[in-house]
């Protein structure tokens, strides 16, 4: 049976690429039974009727799943943010990227417009990438206007099923239309595809860049830690969790507890200390969420 990947789902039809071709299927009831619906970025084996049509057989298991955008499988995050308009900002940045983590889904960070910063807010924006870098992320500093950085993100995308994420205005739709001019996603704002698009249909479609498959809108819009408890903060920052081993309480919260490797770390300069004070920020956060019941 021949096997494929769903890139785009509307009324009822999957359209299923495989081989380089494009076939339309629809889901059998087995799907009902199992109480799978079949997303975006599935993994399928499907039965041809014809050379377009065909049914979905099987859905292979789902390494994750976004509910908005509705997709499985996502492998990557582009996390857009500009060096100005807006400002960058190192605590948004973190609340995305512990969102990112949250999924284990990889994070690329992307900080866009860097022609607009003058001399000191560029030295400001190199050394947060350096920092970010040694946390263990791929940073990467690009320009739309000056066409500067971009075909540094192209290996970053071959084979991968990405999300892109950021504020709106941050310059990810001109992103992708200098990776693919071809699809003249519009840009600036509110009637921007991947901006909000509240009065556009709610679908998702994965789109061709670079060799990967990128989706046509957002995700990580909702910037809320509902999902989230204490003990899963301590794995959504990498270099704490690589030191957690030599805390001296398993399980430790890098708070109060004593002989704490992460705070020791902070001490000595090798973690940034914002990095640790939005880490106590988010776990306050989740402490004092109200019982959702
Ligand atoms: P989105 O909402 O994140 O999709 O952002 P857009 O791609 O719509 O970009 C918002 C505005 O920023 C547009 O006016 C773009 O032309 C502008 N922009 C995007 N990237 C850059 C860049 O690298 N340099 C400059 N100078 N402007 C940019
Ligand atoms: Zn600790």
């Amino acid at each position: 049976m021949p096997e494929g990947k769903i890139i785009k789902a509307l009324s009822g039809f999957y359209y299923v690429a495989h081989d380089g071709e494009i076939t339309q299927c629809r889901g059998r009831g087995v799907f009902r039974k199992n109480k799978i619906t079949p997303l975006v970025g599935d993994q399928v084996v499907f039965q041809a009727e014809n050379s377009t049509e065909g049914y979905i057989l099987e859905v292979a298991e789902r390494k994750n799943e976004l509910v908005r955008p509705p997709i499985a499988n996502v492998d990557q995050a582009i996390l857009v943010f500009s060096a100005v308009e807006p400002g960058f900002s190192p605590v948004l940045l973190d609340r995305f990227l512990v969102l990112i983590e949250f999924n284990f889904i990889k994070p690329l960070i992307v900080i866009s417009k860097m022609d607009l910063a003058d001399h000191a807010a560029a030295e400001e924006i190199e050394r947060y990438a350096s920092e970010y870098r040694k946390a263990g992320y791929d940073v990467l500093l690009t320009s739309a206007e000056a066409a500067d950085g971009i075909d540094s993100l192209r290996p970053f995308l071959e084979g991968r099923i990405s999300v892109v994420a950021g504020q709106s205005g941050v310059g990810k739709s001109t992103l992708l239309n200098m990776l693919r001019p071809d699809l003249e996603l519009k840009t600036s704002g509110i009637s921007s595809h991947l901006g909000r698009g509240k009065h556009t249909t709610r679908h998702v479609e994965l789109i061709e860049i670079g060799g990967g498959l990128v989706a046509d809108t957002p995700g990580f819009s909702s910037l809320e830690f509902t999902e989230l408890e204490v003990e899963d903060m301590t794995r959504c920052f990498p270099e704490f969790l690589e030191r957690s081993e030599f805390c001296k309480f398993r399980g430790c919260t890098h708070l109060s507890e004593p002989k704490c490797a992460v705070k020791d770390a902070v001490e000595a300069g090798d973690i940034p200390k914002y990095r640790y004070e939005h880490y106590t920020e988010f776990v306050q956060e989740i402490k004092d969420r109200k019982p959702r019941y």
